[in-house]
């Protein structure tokens, strides 16, 4: 690509906020296209105002193997915001009231289960994680929650393929790959604020309440602007599939999505979590993975098919009550909440989705994808955002080493 030209980022998701900060990085001019009045799409902080706290859309977490995300936060500084817990995994049972921790030295399973779950021997095409490991003596203790919380997909249909490569990902890299970094002041905090202020420090331009409603080789068509594209401007769509469909008819798949149900307990004061961990893996609960962020107790439900269509306050007695038992806390009622309900959190990773998701090049020269649900090896995650943010810019500034 020229330098003279223009590097268009349609999207302020992760995706295209890694696309716009390495571009912007390498000297491009940068310009990035927004349709609501703030970044992150689907990972973002907001201000609560019935909690009266700063909360994510949705709990997050990152492991140590998600290299990419690591590089995009040091890249931008966003790490400060960022911390490395101890590469330990609590869970509890609430059938049996049990708990256990895993760890690098204290592996979830027997030596036969973790080989399975590392894809040995062959996982075929149409294996999923239930068909894979569901009659394994650990399934319900450990790789259940993980499928849910990995492949928002429920083990009989999620892809056995796209489950072991991630367990090979984070199983064989020893302790720093099993690193949780957690958000400590917010996802915003770390992985959006940064990024936007690289993006600002290396001059690129940036308009929020911008919805791209056309686009051809010619212009980028938006709510009440046009913007005519030169010879040497290209364009990166980082924009979920079910955006991107009208806009370029016949070339995006049909994609089933996933729903993921959060619900934020402003509590009277902090609530330590056990062993001082930031989580809880929750078992035989409807919740799954419980957070603590001061006096924030948010508990993550994934697969979220049976939870997603009930009320609010039906959602927030079922979890509370969860929290409780797990906590040991007294009976009292639910405190102030928020239930957010992310519909089209993201795909299904079962896999025909998975194989049906197309690469970043469209029919359209000078136009590419990004977003987390473009092929990729990981399932919809930051990490999978971040590496196709990358990916894009690489190809659409022809420069393959590029890096943040
Ligand atoms: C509740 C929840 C929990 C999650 N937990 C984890 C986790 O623990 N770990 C993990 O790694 N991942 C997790 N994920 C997944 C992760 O958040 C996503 O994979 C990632 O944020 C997707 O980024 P993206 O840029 O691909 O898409 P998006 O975030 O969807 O970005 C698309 C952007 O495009 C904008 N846009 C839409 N239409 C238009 C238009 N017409 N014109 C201009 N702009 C437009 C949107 O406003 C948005 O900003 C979770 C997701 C959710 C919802």
């Amino acid at each position: 690509m020229s330098s003279a030209g223009t590097l268009h980022v349609v999207g302020a998701g992760l995706a295209g906020l890694a696309a716009a900060v390495a571009a912007a990085k390498a000297g491009q001019r940068v310009v990035v296209h927004e349709a609501a009045g703030h970044a992150g799409g689907r990972c973002r902080s907001f201000m609560d105002e019935r909690l009266g706290r700063v909360i994510d859309n949705g709990s997050h977490l990152v492991l140590g193997a998600n290299r990419t995300a690591l590089a995009y936060a040091r890249a931008t500084g966003g790490i400060e915001a960022m911390e490395a817990a101890q590469p330990a995994f609590p869970f509890i049972d609430l059938a049996s009231a049990k708990s256990w921790t895993v760890t690098p030295s204290r592996p979830p399973a027997g030596i036969g289960e973790i080989l399975r779950a590392l894809g040995l021997p062959w996982t075929g095409k149409s294996e999923t994680v239930g068909s894979r490991l569901g009659h394994t003596a650990s399934f319900t203790r450990f790789w259940l929650p993980m499928c849910e919380a990995i492949m928002n997909t429920a083990p009989h249909e999620a892809s056995a393929r796209m489950f072991t490569w991630t367990m090979r990902k984070a199983l064989l890299g020893g302790a720093p790959a099993l690193t949780p970094w957690i958000f400590p002041g917010g996802l915003s905090a770390a992985l959006v604020a940064p990024a936007l202020a690289t993006l600002s420090l290396f001059g690129a331009e940036i308009h929020f309440r911008r919805r791209l409603k056309a686009v051809n080789s010619q212009a980028l068509s938006f709510d009440d602007t046009e913007v005519a594209l030169g010879a040497a401007d290209r364009v990166i769509l980082a924009l979920p599939p079910w955006v991107l469909a009208p806009l370029l008819p016949g070339t995006i798949p049909d994609m089933p999505t996933r729903p993921i149900v959060n619900a934020h307990f402003r509590c009277a004061q902090p609530i330590d979590l056990p062993h001082g961990s930031h989580f809880l893996g929750l078992v035989n609960a409807s919740g799954h993975w419980l957070f603590t962020r001061g006096d924030v107790l948010s508990v993550t439900v994934s697969a979220a098919g049976s939870l997603v269509d009930l009320d609010n306050d039906s959602i927030a007695e079922r979890l509370w009550e969860e929290i409780r038992r797990a906590l040991n806390l007294p009976p009292i009622p639910p405190p102030p909440y928020r239930i957010m309900k992310e519909k089209r959190a993201t795909l299904a990773h079962d896999n025909q989705t998975t194989a049906s998701r197309p690469g970043p090049v469209t029919g359209i020269e000078g136009i590419f994808l990004a977003g987390d649900w473009i092929a990729s090896p990981w399932p919809c995650t930051i990490e999978a955002a971040i590496s196709s943010g990358l990916s894009a810019a690489r190809l659409a500034l022809s420069r393959p080493g590029l890096t943040f």
